[in-house]
């Protein structure tokens, strides 16, 4: 496996740190509404991330946090005057179902970062006792980001526009203003009753301190991967090794994954240019898990993604595809001799993982993938499958879709509905077959064949199928 890593700007080549288990951790959603398909690349990202790992023989534990208290999701629940837990509930649900929807195989921890106060404020205190942080004259307590030597190494920030004594309060911010950055907020009015005790008074954690406390908590102080969308990259996950690295004094995360944005259309996603959706508006509109799936999956992770309906017309066709390449197989299949597999399949199944292990390479993934459904379709119609063959390709693409995931994941058998000229094609050569007329009858047969159709005769009547 060869990821780039964010943190070196370079491919590098990629190995668990420990035995067999790679720990991944993926910032997740902030609850405070629903999850539009800009951040469901980030997620599809991760979870072909990690089933290239799992594909590689290793073995995983994944976390994925939910930011259930922070700047946006308490404004929320002011707004609807209701308790932080009623406001967020839901939109946990949802992003819930929405993975689903996307065939995004679940991570094995789900921690929800109002359950990590303790682990928290134990952090901060580690942070007072190597003196990187300190309480400011409003309550909070701030990182000082000057006294860590190497800060700013993710984002390659130029230390020398840090201005003394510079702070910022809110969660997100640009690089241009970087200062300390709050670890603890202390309660002002507009927290309504979100607060929680610290040795440093009543208040709440900072976004970056939730995401710290929790990784190290399920994945030790060292670990193996980190990823999010590149918005992530500064300042959540500098801040993040920041506090890890400050306390501990060791390497935070071996190696950093950044995805980058969505764009519909061509355009930034953005509610007033009317081109912001939610999966549950694109399902709306008729589209399937499956194909959005096709899409956001299929693109390079690292480049700009544009989605489009063009991409999702798309998607349904080269689904199409596969769902007849795999019916076609599953028609032949059987035999239970061991299977060898022809060489222009192997093939394939080397150029596929050759594309995953290249840095998540998926296009070529698919390349691979429909190449080998071209030979095989070629290989059906002349006749020149065995049955174990058979078994063996169609083993093959299961495999496949351990990474893909959108192979088997709700496969349709392909439309079966006999055009109208077939079909009156067929009534005429029924009629034929009654007045014994076998010439026309085998005439009507040729044609049918000629339009793409088979047609058998049986003593239920006539039986259409494509060829
Ligand atoms: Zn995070």
């Amino acid at each position: 496996m060869n990821f780039y890593n964010s943190m070196t700007h370079a491919k590098e080549s990629f190995k668990p740190m420990k035995d067999n288990r790679v720990r991944l951790y993926t910032c997740g959603p902030t609850v405070y509404n629903f999850a539009h398909i800009g951040n469901f690349r980030a997620y599809t990202f991760e979870d072909v991330l990690r089933r290239v790992i799992k594909f590689n023989g290793c073995e995983i534990t994944q976390v994925m946090n939910l930011t259930d208290v922070d700047d946006k999701t308490i404004r929320g629940a002011i707004e609807q005057g209701i308790a932080l837990k009623e406001f967020t509930a839901p939109f946990i649900q949802a992003f819930f179902d929405d993975l689903k929807v996307l065939n995004i195989e679940s991570a094995e921890v789900y921690p929800a970062a109002t359950d990590h106060i303790p682990e928290m404020i134990d952090l901060i205190s580690k942070l007072f006792d190597k003196g990187l942080a300190y309480k400011s004259d409003d309550g909070s307590v701030y990182f000082s980001v000057g006294k860590l030597p190497g800060y700013g190494k993710l984002a390659h920030l130029d230390l020398t526009m840090l201005r003394a004594g510079a702070r910022v309060s809110q969660d997100e911010y640009e690089k241009e203003s970087y200062g300390d950055f709050a670890l603890w907020k202390g309660w002002d009015e507009k927290d309504g009753d979100v607060c929680w005790d610290s040795p440093w008074g009543k208040g709440r954690p900072g976004w970056h301190l939730e995401c710290s406390a929790m990784a190290m908590k399920y994945l030790g102080e060292s670990f193996d991967l980190h990823t999010g969308g590149i918005d992530n990259l500064f300042p959540h996950h500098e801040n993040e090794i920041a506090q890890a690295e400050g306390a501990t004094g060791k390497p935070f995360v071996n190696m950093w994954m950044h995805c980058a944005h969505l764009r519909v259309n061509g355009e930034k996603m953005s509610k007033s240019l009317g081109n912001f959706f939610t999966l549950r508006e694109l399902m709306d509109k008729g589209w399937s898990g499956r194909e959005i799936r096709y899409v956001l999956i299929n693109g390079n992770y690292r480049q700009p993604l544009n989605f489009t309906f063009d991409a999702l017309d798309a998607a349904r066709t080269s689904l199409a595809r596969v769902d007849e390449c795999m019916s076609a197989l599953g028609d032949k299949a059987g035999g239970a001799e061991q299977g060898c597999i022809p060489e222009w399949a192997t093939k394939q199944d080397l150029n596929f993982a050759n594309a995953v292990n290249d840095d998540l390479n998926i296009p070529e993934a698919f390349a691979a993938m429909f190449t080998l459904i071209r030979e095989t379709n070629s290989a059906l119609q002349n006749d020149l499958l065995s049955g174990e063959e058979t078994q063996a390709i169609t083993e093959l693409f299961n495999k496949f879709d351990t990474v893909l995931g959108v192979i088997n994941f709700e496969r349709r058998p392909p439309s079966t509905e006999i055009p109208v000229e077939v079909q009156a094609l067929v009534e005429a050569r029924s009629q034929a077959r009654i007045d014994k007329n076998w010439m026309e009858s085998d005439r009507i047969r040729d044609e049918i064949s000629a339009l793409g159709w088979s047609i058998r005769d049986s003593k239920d009547g006539q039986k259409v199928k494509k060829l």
